[in-house]
């Protein structure tokens, strides 16, 4: 057991400007650059959080004269990623026209509409509500960023009397008020009333800071913030965390034992209209947050920065839970009655708050879960989403941190929150969003994910959107094939893990493993397999034990592992086996792999009768001739069928097409093909079949 909260001394952010660099580039690369290294830095501004600007004198392409265009971070985007086509740009002298059409807060959201008339050179890139905050500050280059250590004050109950305590009258403090065109004069006026100020706490928000000078509005923002994160420091120093540890965290492996025992439980009490993604994470700061005294008092609260609660929802959902005395077997019936209470309670805040226009209810489960000891679970529609809301919790935790130890954390007002959460924007940017992948909300798991098949197969259901985990017992070829698909549809949705189907309890650990990387499983693809060939009377015992354990306890293993894992998390699910037309025929000279294969469809088919009941599916795609790609066919096998059928090996394939009756080959890809049919909801009425894709064998017809 753990039991020591982590320090609270930050330490300060470091100035990264290279001079020599910045003046090699354009206005727009320098705006670039200092966008990037801000970024770079998660305790400057969270994931997609912030903006940034400058106002640049450029050739208008209709005059050819010179005006004054804004460029800002457009709609969407993360500054830290964020290339040059990121931002908007705008006729400065248009935006400015536009303060004569504004009324009053009535029009708020009226102006969104009318920037799309201010942009300079027709870029298409949207403008974020944003945009009026830096348009109607004087200075040229303004930034605008959500660190950890201003937010910490700025969601202080006293955040106006420690932001004149910190930064004296450099930095000045203007209320909360949600970001659109009224803060933008609020910001215009503060600069008028304030010429020295260089720059702003925003309350519950976060800081404006800006320069007369690229590397002035650069060192200004990071100095400020040094000076919170100074500040904070001095003031928590010797001041136990969060009210000191309630729970201690339990080790490291009994944090991930319980994280993949709960998730899949989670998942399927959370799933009723879309299915969710799961991300655990223990780092400490996240286990001083859930094991403090002071967890029950301000988790509550909720989060303070609109960005924070937006990705987060206004509150989490903590579990009780004390690892030292408890199991998880006591923690496990908890879950349901907590998550039908959160609901109720999101449900009850719609109502006090809903305005006549607003959006109809969202979904009413928490994002966050919080568990003592344990550690933080997300969940949200995929991976990288429920990764993200992760990473904003940790913002919030840290801004708690901040406020709590000096202050009085506050969170934002419900209202406040409601009216930001079902902004009419934001539901039009929800309602413009494409529709999703077939298995999008999916997780596969696809064994000898390394092979032809499997690795055909893991990129077909990734490309319909699923979270795919590879296994292989070839880990230099699991290794390769993590990173290509990893870079094909991005390291959040891939997993891979080292296994050996044949041992009961590397294969427990991979089903363990699955569910703590990505919240549970809905598809399994047993396919890890060999090839054998030799006379019945050349057989030995070792080669027909090696085809039993692989083929037939392989698959027995992973099916009983799965169906464990659906059971828990009670959403049906789909089973399909990788197994071979000589299942169903009798081949001379391969009978202990023929034998093993009959078992993998007969197994199947025991699952599909015992699965129904739960919504859980089982079917058999049996493929043949498979040659390319596979490494079955790059051995022994091969010189053995190329001498069966009296050809040179490179004649192989073209013997097999003529075989067929379609006179074709066939692909893995061809193979996935069948998988993704019995993966997907399109088969949702098919359980117990055989589907050969095999390009016609008669004998393998099935009956
Ligand atoms: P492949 O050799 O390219 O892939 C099989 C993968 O399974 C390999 O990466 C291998 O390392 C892995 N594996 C083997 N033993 C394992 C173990 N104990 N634990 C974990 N992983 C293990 O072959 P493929 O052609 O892609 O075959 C995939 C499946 O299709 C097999 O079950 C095979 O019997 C079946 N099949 C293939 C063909 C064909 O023509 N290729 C025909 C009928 C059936």
């Amino acid at each position: 057991m753990l039991d020591t909260p982590t320090s609270n001394q930050s330490p300060l952010l470091a100035d990264l400007w290279d001079a020599a660099h910045a003046a090699t580039l354009s206005e727009p690369e320098r705006l670039l650059y200092r966008s990037n290294l801000l970024g770079s830095d998660k305790r400057i501004t969270n994931y997609g959080g912030g903006n940034t600007s400058s106002k640049i004198r450029m050739a208008d392409p209709l005059t050819g004269e010179l005006v004054d265009v804004l460029w800002v971070k457009g709609s969407g985007g993360d500054i830290g990623s964020m290339k040059l086509d990121g931002f908007a740009t705008l006729y400065l002298d248009k935006l400015h026209a536009l303060a004569k059409r504004y009324t009053g807060e009535e029009m708020e959201d009226a102006m969104v509409d009318l920037y799309p008339h201010t942009t300079f050179n027709l870029n298409p890139r949207a403008t974020s509500i944003d945009t009026p905050l830096h348009g109607f500050l004087p200075a040229r280059y303004v930034d605008h960023v959500h660190p950890d250590a201003v937010i910490a004050i700025a969601a202080s109950a006293d955040s106006r009397k420690i932001t004149e305590e910190v930064w004296g009258g450099e930095i000045g403090w203007l209320p909360w008020r949600r970001p659109g065109f009224e803060l933008g004069m609020w910001l215009k006026k503060f600069a008028e009333e304030n010429p020295t100020a260089k720059g702003v706490v925003l309350e519950a928000h976060g800081l404006f800071t800006w320069g007369d000078s690229e590397e002035e509005c650069y060192k200004r923002t990071v100095g400020s913030i040094n000076k919170a994160i100074a500040w904070l420091a001095d003031k928590s120093g010797g001041k136990p965390v969060f009210g000191g540890v309630k729970v201690p965290a339990a080790d490291a492996a009994t944090r991930r034992a319980v994280a993949s025992a709960v998730m899949p439980v989670i998942r399927g009490l959370i799933s009723e209209g879309t299915r969710k993604l799961g991300h655990f994470d223990d780092q400490p700061a996240v286990l001083d947050f859930v094991g403090s005294n002071d967890l029950d008092k301000l988790a509550p609260l909720g989060t303070s920065c609109p960005d924070h609660f937006l990705r987060t929802k206004i509150a989490p959902l903590v579990l009780p839970f004390d690892p030292a005395t408890e199991t998880v077997a006591d923690l496990l019936p908890r879950l349901a009655p907590a998550i039908e209470a959160y609901r109720a309670g999101y449900a009850a805040y719609y109502e006090r708050c809903k305005r006549p226009n607003s959006p109809a209810m969202r979904d009413p489960n928490a994002v966050v879960y919080l568990i003592p000891g344990i550690g933080m679970i997300t969940f949200a529609g995929d991976k990288a989403t429920a990764r993200i809301a992760g990473e904003f919790y940790v913002n919030a935790i840290n801004v708690m941190r901040g406020a709590d130890t000096v202050s009085t954390y506050r969170g934002l007002p419900e209202q406040e929150a409601f009216d930001i959460e079902y902004w009419l924007l934001e539901e039009a940017k929800l309602q413009r969003m494409p529709k999703p992948k077939s298995l999008a909300g999916r997780v596969a798991l696809v064994t000898g994910g390394a092979g032809g098949i499997g690795l055909a197969t893991a990129r077909r259901l990734a490309g319909e959107g699923a979270c795919v985990v590879i296994c292989d017992i070839d880990q230099t070829a699991l290794a390769v094939a993590d990173a290509a698909l990893a870079k094909a549809f991005g390291r959040d949705v891939i997993a891979a893990f080292p296994v050996d189907v044949t041992k009961e309890e590397t294969v427990v650990a991979l089903f363990h493993e699955a569910a703590a990387a990505f919240g549970g499983l809905d598809i399994l693809v047993s396919n890890a397999g060999i090839a054998s060939s030799a006379a019945i009377e050349d057989t030995t015992l070792a080669l027909w034990q090696r085809n039993m354990d692989i083929l037939s306890t392989g698959y027995f293993l992973v099916s009983r592992e799965a169906f464990k894992l659906l059971k828990a998390q009670n959403r049906g699910g789909s089973i399909v086996f990788i197994a071979s037309k000589n299942g169903l025929v009798a081949s001379p000279g391969a009978s202990a792999y023929c034998t093993a294969k009959a078992s993998e469809i007969q197994l199947a088919r025991c699952l599909a009768l015992e699965g129904a009941p739960h919504g859980i599916r089982v079917n058999v795609v049996n493929p043949d001739a498979v040659l390319r790609g596979s490494k079955i066919w790059s051995g022994e096998w091969r010189a053995q069928r190329a001498e069966a059928y009296k050809v040179d090996e490179g004649g192989l394939e073209e013997v097999y097409r003529q075989r067929s009756m379609l006179k074709l080959s066939v692909y893995p890809e061809d193979i996935a093909e069948g998988v993704y049919f019995f993966a997907a909801d399109l088969s949702s009425k098919s359980t117990g079949n055989i589907l050969n894709v095999d390009a016609g064998h008669a004998p393998s017809f099935t009956r």
